[in-house]
């Protein structure tokens, strides 16, 4: 595991000292946490994933700020903690860091279910999953491994009360608060001055994982792509800093990279069925897209390709070829075609 570059300090026009704290959320995943302090009251940025290495680097990175930056900051002197998502890498620590802090949870009402109620959302997305794998042409053996990559887990994470919900457009203690659905339904993207905290909608390495709005509502490529343009019309900013990996300091030349990976991707499923003999499934299209796949990286090839489809499909550009069949099963495969 690559070791952890050192808490930083970002100082935003409006005064606000940002301190980006970085955690392995998983052990192939990094994450970052953000302290804001100057507010009206110490504000958590997210909440890493709740493993014991996170909470443990989350405490060291708390004492840095400390010992580098002589705050005296206390975990019982925060008030609040926003989530700029309800995807477990940003969510898992909430429980503990609530249980001993007190601290209020703000989040989008469209994240919240996640949040105060767990094992519903839970059942709902593991059941509306499954649907999506099976409908994608998932055999039974590997459906269930990708299902076990599935972040929600019932009984895996206790709930917490939610004790604000996050409007879009709202000020809240400074922050302005920019609801950007795609990468998850109530996805957030915070500007502190000019500072934007951009979880996970951009990143400056990656583009963003995509769910089909099959799985979840407001989620998929439309929304998300919505969400770029809502934020290009915001700033303009010093930063950006995300929920994973470095700074971006261009906002719109990152942007205009995103869209073009978008458009590419979308080009290329286009070619692949241009060329296919037969209509594919979207397992056959992931496995054209992004080669056969195992574990996590499965889920992201098939959750991307599924919600590439699903935009075709919504627009015209595709359309399904086995229609008679698809009437007559209750949850068929489905195999597209160029319209
Ligand atoms: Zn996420
Ligand atoms: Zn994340």
């Amino acid at each position: 595991m690559p070791l952890l570059p050192p808490v930083k300090q970002f100082v935003s026009d409006t005064g606000v000292r940002v301190y980006r704290i970085p955690c392995d959320v998983f052990p192939r995943l990094s994450g970052r946490v953000y302290l804001l302090l100057g507010l009206d009251v110490p504000t958590l940025v997210d909440a890493g994933s709740g493993a014991e290495t996170c909470m443990r680097q989350l405490y060291e990175g708390f004492e840095q700020v400390r010992s580098e930056y002589g705050e005296p900051f206390e975990l019982g002197d925060l008030g609040r903690v926003i989530l700029t998502h309800a995807h477990i890498d940003h969510f898992g620590g909430l429980p503990e860091i609530v249980r001993r802090s007190g601290a209020e949870v703000a989040v989008h009402e469209l994240d919240q279910r996640a949040v105060s109620a767990y094992d519903e959302r839970a059942v709902r997305s593991r059941h509306a999953f499954d649907r999506f794998l099976r409908q994608a042409g998932v055999e039974p053996q590997r459906r269930g491994a990708v299902l076990d990559e599935f972040g929600y887990l019932k009984g895996r994470i206790q709930s917490v009360p939610v004790t604000r919900e996050l409007v879009d457009g709202e000020m809240l203690d400074g922050i302005r608060v920019i609801h950007t659905p795609g990468h998850s339904p109530g996805h957030v993207c915070l500007a502190v001055g000019d500072l934007l905290l951009a979880g996970d909608h951009i990143l400056s390495r990656t583009v963003s994982q995509l769910w089909p709005e099959s799985v979840a509502a407001w989620t998929g490529l439309g929304h998300y792509l919505d969400s770029v343009e809502k934020v290009a019309r915001t700033g303009p900013y010093q930063l950006l800093l995300s929920g994973h990996e470095p700074v971006i300091h261009d906002l719109g030349e990152r942007l205009e990279q995103i869209h073009q990976a978008h458009s590419r991707r979308l080009e290329r499923l286009l070619e692949i069925l241009h060329t296919s003999a037969r209509p594919m499934t979207i397992d056959e299209l992931s496995e054209r897209m992004y080669s056969r796949q195992q574990g996590y990286p499965a889920l992201l090839a098939l959750t991307d390709v599924g919600a590439r489809v699903e935009h075709l499909e919504e627009r015209g550009r595709i359309v399904i070829a086995d229609l008679e069949e698809v009437a007559e099963e209750a949850c068929p495969v489905l195999r597209y075609r160029l319209a």
